[in-house]
């Protein structure tokens, strides 16, 4: 049989690799370092943690990364396998020793005899005769790879570097402050001169706002990445630093809108929020990249009217990062739609983190399996975590409401992914759940679906499998 060849040998690619080797197909797996080096890996070995040493939580009840994690072991992940077994103590957290994780990752997949390992760089296009790729190199894709990549899919469809404004769920929006309008009332494609959510200042408000962000703490760009501001994408506390009414004439600008509760009341700045996915769970707060510190971003931005609750899905940050506008560029099984042999996974794709860039290496690995082996499968439900973080990657995010920038921005799995829940209202004794409880009986529910959902899933894989 012909192999898979996958190319980088990082949390994606050794996940893919593991799982096309499991399910019966040959792979080649090549690895660029230690000979060709990035500029954040220390080692040569595979699945390297190039920065922190945690998975996040592992709370599968009511975090969504800790069902990402449930669902990665269900599915025979070799990462996890390999965080289990290598775990710190870090409290509710999934925490590795990072030597003892990338050694035991590089052991498994290097010994599995489906995998021939090669070092070395694929400086360009793979050759012709390579048919069923994976293409796992990660944030810090070589160039020459990039440019080949960057050639093929057209301008402006690879960004080198995210600029991110913090995303907002959307139920977490106090609308009894803030209105829906577009500015001017315009229509945007969809026929909805309604799109934005709308966020009113009063002078004092914005003042007090801007003073904030001046006094807030910054995260500082590493070596490596250069200081990547162009127009356009200024992160809002150095538009604030060039003048005290550069925002208002800016991302702020109050023209164009009405406030639906005081119509008689002109704002004296708008801070707006434009849907973000399909479901319309998620709304990101426009022109805010920012490269405030995460603990600085929640005080600061709750000070927005309207947002005195908001719950964050992802804080916004600016950050070197080589990642397809996959929405527009790949199919619904991660593969290329204008060159089908070449399938995408990892951070690469637009997934944000270590376990979310090994499960979508997970997911490529099997489909790319079940290609080879003429075999069909569908891709795991929207329901589920997996599901959920590729229906963001191929299609669940909006593109853009209007002709505005490109919006999409690598993302972490959050429960503001998942097809919306009946919200419970009653616990299991029948008393009425009060705020924040509903909350967390919102979070146990699309748990248990998810959980439902991708047993549902395997057990008909499987039979497929045996037909
Ligand atoms: C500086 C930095 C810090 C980060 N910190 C964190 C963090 O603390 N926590 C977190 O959850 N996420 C973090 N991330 C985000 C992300 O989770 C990691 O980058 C993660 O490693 C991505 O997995 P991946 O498999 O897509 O890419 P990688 O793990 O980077 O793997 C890609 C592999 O491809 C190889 N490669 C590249 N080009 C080629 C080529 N042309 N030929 C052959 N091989 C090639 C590389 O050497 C590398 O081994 C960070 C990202 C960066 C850039």
């Amino acid at each position: 049989m012909r192999p898979i060849h996958v190319i980088g040998g990082g949390l994606a690619g050794s996940e893919a690799a593991w799982q096309a080797a499991e399910a019966g197909v040959p792979v080649v797996l090549h690895e660029m370092r230690p000979g060709r080096p990035t500029p954040a890996h220390r080692t040569g070995r595979l699945a390297e943690l190039v920065c922190s040493n945690s998975f996040r939580s592992d709370d599968a009840l009511t975090n969504a990364v800790g069902v990402l994690h449930r669902e990665m072991r269900a599915l025979g992940s070799v990462v996890m396998k390999s965080a289990d077994a290598h775990q710190v103590p870090a409290g509710g957290a999934l925490a590795v020793d990072r030597d003892g994780f990338s050694a035991a990752v590089e052991a498994a997949v290097r010994s599995h005899p489906l995998v021939r390992f090669e070092r070395g760089e694929i400086a360009g296009l793979p050759p012709a005769d390579w048919d069923n790729v994976i293409v796992a190199t990660g944030p810090l894709t070589s160039p020459a790879l990039a440019d080949a990549i960057g050639a093929l899919t057209g301008e402006g469809a690879l960004a080198f570097f995210d600029a991110i404004a913090p995303i907002v769920h959307r139920d977490s929006i106090d609308m009894d402050v803030a209105w829906m309008q577009s500015r001017y009332d315009k229509e945007g494609p969809g026929g909805d001169a309604a799109a934005y959510v709308n966020c009113p200042m009063s002078r004092d408000q914005y003042e007090a706002f801007v003073e904030a962000l001046l006094d807030a703490e910054k995260t500082e760009f590493r070596e490596f990445e250069g200081t990547p501001y162009f127009d356009g994408c200024l992160p809002i506390e150095v538009m604030a630093d060039r003048g005290r009414e550069t925002l208002r004439h800016g991302p702020m600008k109050p023209f164009g809108l009405t406030n639906a509760h005081a119509p008689g009341v002109k704002p004296y700045a708008v801070v707006q929020l434009r849907q973000d996915n399909a479901l319309g769970t998620l709304f990101n707060i426009v022109g805010f990249q920012t490269k405030l510190k995460y603990g600085e971003q929640t005080r600061i931005f709750r000070m927005i009217p309207g947002l005195n609750r908001a719950e964050f899905a992802r804080l916004g940050g600016i950050h070197r990062n080589t990642y397809l506008s996959s929405p527009r560029l790949l199919d619904s099984r991660l593969r290329l739609k204008a060159a089908p042999r070449l399938r995408f996974a990892g951070q690469i794709t637009g997934c944000e983190g270590y376990a979310e860039s090994a499960a979508v290496g997970l997911i490529a690995g099997r489909l790319a399996a079940a290609e080879r082996l003429a075999r069909q499968i569908e891709p795991p439900p929207a329901t589920t975590a997996i599901g959920a973080l590729l229906n963001h990657i191929t299609g669940g995010h909006i593109e853009s409401i209007d002709a505005g920038p490109r919006s999409f921005q690598p993302m972490n799995v959050n429960f503001g992914l998942f097809p919306p829940i009946f919200e419970p209202r009653l616990d299991e004794a029948g008393r009425r759940l009060k705020g924040p409880e509903r909350g967390l009986a919102r979070k146990r529910a699309l748990s248990v679906r998810a959980e439902r959902d991708l047993a549902a899933w395997i057990a008909k894989a499987g039979a497929r499998e045996r037909a």
